[in-house]
């Protein structure tokens, strides 16, 4: 069991429209946890400086773009996922030492278990997108029974070089092929975060096929909705953000985290956001 942290963090940049510090105030109030869940907006030139006080003031939080992988170099230790996706969203000090994790992985896992209703088991993925997120998604894969992931890029060579990392599940495909085998579509791109573009064209989802948006709005993404307007199973990247952060909740406080304290808190959020 760590220390209890002395501090609790986002950082990012930028931060100041996250949810997690709605929904993470929320699970501490209800477990009588006295401390406060901050964004800080950490400009990519001051992370060094911010970790080193971080560690004077024993803080534990979570890591958000552009630091994932920029904190994973920085850490002590990495637990075994963390190394794996090669990029940290939790982090804690255990004894002067930071220590990074990654519940992005856990988090999509459990989102995808409740999507479909059921175990993944000899599911063809088509994975849109080869950064760090979808990392987090490979890692997830990796451990699903007959799993095979097909992973589309705009930049093809950073496709490739994923796949290479995760070559027991993964490899490189074009979008027409990959979508028209897929019993799962992942979105791992930003296309669609900011505006009403479709990663992929609703209508060239084969039937049955479920959808997952990594991606999350006020009203969902277009995507979700149109794919669910043509009969799919599809969520946004709500549940998994929730779910992260229950995981990295744990983490820090090795007490389980109010994961319907959590949700409702983000869900207010959103309908405020949404309200205007
Ligand atoms: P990265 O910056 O690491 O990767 C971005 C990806 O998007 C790359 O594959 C990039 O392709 C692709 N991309 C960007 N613009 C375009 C475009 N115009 N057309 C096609 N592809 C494009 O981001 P992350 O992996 O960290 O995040 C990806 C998404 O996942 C974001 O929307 C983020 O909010 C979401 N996310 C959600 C989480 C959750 O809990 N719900 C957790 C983590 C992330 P290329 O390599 O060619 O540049």
């Amino acid at each position: 069991m760590i220390a209890r942290p002395g501090r609790l963090v986002l950082l990012g940049h930028p931060v100041s429209h996250s949810l997690s510090p709605r929904f993470q105030n929320a699970a501490l109030a209800a477990a009588g946890i006295p401390l406060r869940y901050e964004a800080v907006d950490v400009a990519p030139g001051s992370l060094d400086d911010v970790l080193r006080q971080l560690a004077v003031e024993r803080a534990a939080g979570n890591v958000t773009v552009p630091h994932k992988e920029r904190v994973a170099a920085t850490c002590a230790r990495l637990t075994p996922l963390a190394r794996r996706v090669g990029a940290v969203n939790t982090f804690w000090h255990d004894d002067g030492a930071l220590v990074g994790d990654n519940t992005d992985v856990g988090g999509f896992d459990h989102a995808v278990r409740a999507l479909l209703g059921r175990e993944p088991r000899d599911l063809t993925v088509a994975l849109l997108g080869a950064g760090g997120s979808a990392a987090a998604v490979l890692a997830a894969a990796a451990g699903w029974p007959g799993a095979r992931v097909l992973v589309v890029n705009r930049s093809a060579e950073r496709a490739e070089t994923l796949c290479a990392r995760f070559s027991s599940v993964a490899r490189p495909s074009d979008a027409d092929a990959a979508v028209a085998a897929a019993d799962l579509v992942v979105n791992a791109t930003t296309v669609g975060l900011h505006d009403d573009a479709f990663p992929v064209d609703p209508a060239r989802l084969p039937e049955g096929a479920a959808v997952f948006d990594l991606a999350y709005r006020p009203t969902e993404t277009a995507w979700v909705r149109a794919a669910r307007d043509r009969g799919h199973l599809a969520v946004d990247g709500l549940p998994m953000l929730v779910e992260q952060g229950a995981l990295a909740f744990e983490r820090w406080f090795g007490v389980p985290a109010d994961r319907g304290v959590m949700w409702r808190a983000a869900t207010d959020a959103i309908t405020e956001a949404t309200a205007g």
